[in-house]
């Protein structure tokens, strides 16, 4: 397998460059942006693997960078360093597409364990790709797994890499109700380390972006107490 690319962008130099030691010790491959400008100009520009994305950056903030670069790559893996033990740094995060979030201060242990997690995903889905006819059909939903796309009647849905695992992953197994524990674990890639809300907050902007009514969901549906499943249209 070729290295790994990954973007490290901070703006605190020290930080920067502990990242940038222990990821290159890992065998990854690194490029450091220092501001938000930098940071954004280098991720459309180059091909990463994966963006390590600081929240508090001069120039442009975090934020700013991710609805900039979502725009354009849709499918980068973004892991969002929130500074503040802020819920609302997460869930704005999430809900402009970043594809997970660590919170400072962080053990580089810990930060190494959710780039992995995050960068194995891309690995499992080619294999996964290559396995399968990769369509699948349900009511008016077309997933297309090799082509990672997903059209209603016809008309293609924009959604985030995360976004379309989980709906890829809940649409292959119809009417099994996972728990977010286990779709943390399934489709994030890890067990211990990610928040449940996660789950519930990529479920959210998922159904606002496939269902008619996202609050009366007819495909990613709740069991109460349970989980979510994926309902089977007939
Ligand atoms: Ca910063």
């Amino acid at each position: 397998m070729s290295e790994k690319y990954i973007l490290i962008v901070e703006d605190e130099k020290p930080i920067s460059d502990i990242l940038k030691f222990n990821l290159e010790k890992e065998g990854y491959k690194t490029r450091q942006a220092f501001d938000g400008e930098e940071g954004l100009n280098l991720a459309k520009a180059e091909d990463f693997d994966l963006v390590l994305l600081d929240v508090m950056l001069p120039k442009m903030d975090g934020f700013q960078v991710l609805r900039e670069l979502r725009a354009v790559k849709k499918s980068i893996p973004i892991l969002l360093v929130t500074a503040r033990e802020d819920e609302i740094d997460k869930v704005l995060g999430l809900e402009l597409g970043a594809d997970d979030y660590i919170t400072k201060p962080y053990s580089v242990r810990e930060l190494i364990a959710r780039i992995k997690a995050n960068l194995r995903r891309t690995v499992s889905e080619a294999f996964i790709s290559n396995d399968e006819t990769g369509i699948i059909k349900m009511g008016r939903l077309v997933i297309n797994s090799e082509r990672y796309e997903v059209t209603k009647d016809g008309n293609p849905i924009d959604l985030t890499r995360r976004e379309f695992e989980l709906l890829e992953f809940l649409a292959k197994k119809p009417e099994k109700i996972f728990s977010r524990e286990a779709l943390l674990e399934q489709v994030w890639g890890y067990e211990y380390l990610g928040d449940v809300r996660t789950v519930d907050v990529t479920v959210r902007r998922l159904r606002e972006k496939i269902e008619d009514n996202s609050s009366e969901p007819e495909y990613v549906v709740t069991k109460r107490g349970l989980g979510y499943y994926f309902k089977s249209i007939k």
